[in-house]
């Protein structure tokens, strides 16, 4: 056991909330976060994706609006199809439908998306004809109403195409988009100040003196704040010096709803930002049982909420992907759905020793059978980028030992696709 500094004891002291279990990190700030009533926006469908929509969307018509062709062909009566040829009296182009009655004996070309004639009640697809002059034969007699898709088969006028508190996806804008929407009422998203913090940290693109390392950290939260539906901020860094890292943080809080900083979250003398929220402004908690991202800390800095996340870049996806991801989606009214997660099997033992929960890189792989089987990565350093990369699961693992034989089920988590997040409006 570790002897506690001094800012351990100051905030223990106070009562701060230190070492606490996941869960209790992720109520803590949901309900710091949470917004019952958040602001809403009408924006255009382009700056609409990754929007979370505030109001449902329903149809003004039927959807086919009209009956129209599926393929392209010939539109006919199907009584009329025994009859060795049908005389061809005209065309129906989408947006260009035949003006006039179909009648006996006759047909009416055809294109995909067009009008079905009045009278007609089958279509008849080019490949299944011969034509000569006006002269149109059938070669294969379909059923009667095939290639005819009927007005109103998708859904009626009137009805609800999208739910409120969707977030809106290539497919929900599309939809909209079918709809007649242009513009959607969408919910304000939270604006995240991103601060990296670190005297070794140098922008990319400048030369790197020694003991420099590009800053990354500020390129991943940006993207993964765009993937959980905020707004980053154009990110700061600033060095390990408590004033400079005072004003960062207080311009930071006058323009954004939320503040998350990088690095010198922990005990090291050039970690500052426990103690400078302990002297400007509050801690709610300090330290997660979890690994990696256990010097987690979440306190306010001039009002705004702070989440300062360890600087390295693993404990920083973790970190944000377990306890930031779904606060932010609380602060538009959101409840976050589970994690999408599957059973796989261990290709490998697994052991654990340490008493923290543990969020392993793993890769996953389907036998011929279509089990899933799991390895975790042998880079688990928090520092290890690369092996970042190479997951295409994490692997869950809970508080206290662990020992599981080679052949366990285990859930997997797949890192290619977002959580989704439903409404609790309803
Ligand atoms: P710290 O949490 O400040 O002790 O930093 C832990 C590790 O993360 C150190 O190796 C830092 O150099 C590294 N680190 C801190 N900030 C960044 C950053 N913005 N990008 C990449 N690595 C960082
Ligand atoms: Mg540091």
């Amino acid at each position: 056991m570790q002897t506690p500094s001094s800012i351990e004891l100051l905030l223990r002291e106070r009562g701060v909330r230190m070492r606490i279990g996941v869960a209790e990190a992720q109520q803590a700030l949901a309900a710091a976060l949470i917004n019952a009533n958040p602001a809403v926006e009408r924006v255009g469908l382009s700056e609409a994706h990754g929007r979370c929509l505030a109001e449902d969307i329903h149809i003004g018509h039927s959807l086919p609006p009209f009956a129209n062709s599926a393929m392209d062909g010939y539109a006919c009566r199907h009584a009329d199809l025994q009859q060795t040829a049908l005389q061809l009296i005209g065309e129906s182009r989408a947006g260009a439908r035949f003006v006039g009655q179909l009648g006996a004996g006759q047909c009416v070309r055809i294109s995909t998306g067009a009008m079905v004639p009045d009278g007609a009640d089958t279509v008849v697809i080019q490949e299944d004809t011969t034509r000569s002059g006006d002269q149109v034969q059938v070669t294969q007699i379909p059923r009667i109403g095939a290639n005819i898709r009927l007005k109103g088969e998708e859904c009626a006028a009137g009805t609800r195409l999208l739910k409120r508190g969707l977030r809106l996806d290539a497919r929900g804008l599309a939809l909209a988009a079918s709809a007649g929407r242009a513009q959607l009422r969408v919910v304000a998203r939270p604006r995240v100040a991103i601060i990296s913090t670190g005297d070794e940290l140098a922008t990319p693109n400048q030369p790197l003196a020694a003991g420099q390392i590009y800053d990354s950290n500020a390129t991943l939260l940006h993207a993964l704040l765009l993937e959980a539906g905020a707004h980053p901020l154009p990110s700061q860094a600033t060095a390990d010096d408590p004033q400079r890292l005072a004003l960062a943080l207080q311009g930071a809080a006058n323009s954004a709803d939320l503040l998350i900083t990088t690095g010198g979250a922990s005990v090291g003398d050039h970690d500052h930002m426990p103690q400078l929220l302990a002297q400007h402004g509050c801690v709610h908690f300090w330290k997660v049982r979890m690994k990696p991202g256990m010097p987690v800390l979440f306190g306010e800095f001039a009002g705004k909420p702070l989440l300062a996340l360890p600087g390295n870049p693993v404990s920083v996806f973790i970190s944000f992907r377990v306890l930031a991801q779904a606060a932010i989606q609380a602060w538009q009214g959101l409840v976050p759905a589970d994690p999408v997660r599957w059973p796989a099997r261990l290709l490998a033992p697994l052991r654990k020793t340490h008493a923290r929960a543990e969020y392993l890189r793993a890769v996953y792989r389907v036998d011929a059978q279509g089990q899933l089987w799991v390895r975790p990565l042998l880079a688990q350093e928090s520092h290890r980028s690369l092996s970042l990369m190479q997951a295409s699961v994490l692997l869950n693992l809970p508080e206290g030992p662990i020992d599981l034989p080679a052949g366990a089920i285990i859930n997997i988590e797949p890192l290619f696709q977002a959580a989704q997040a439903e409404t609790d409006w309803e």
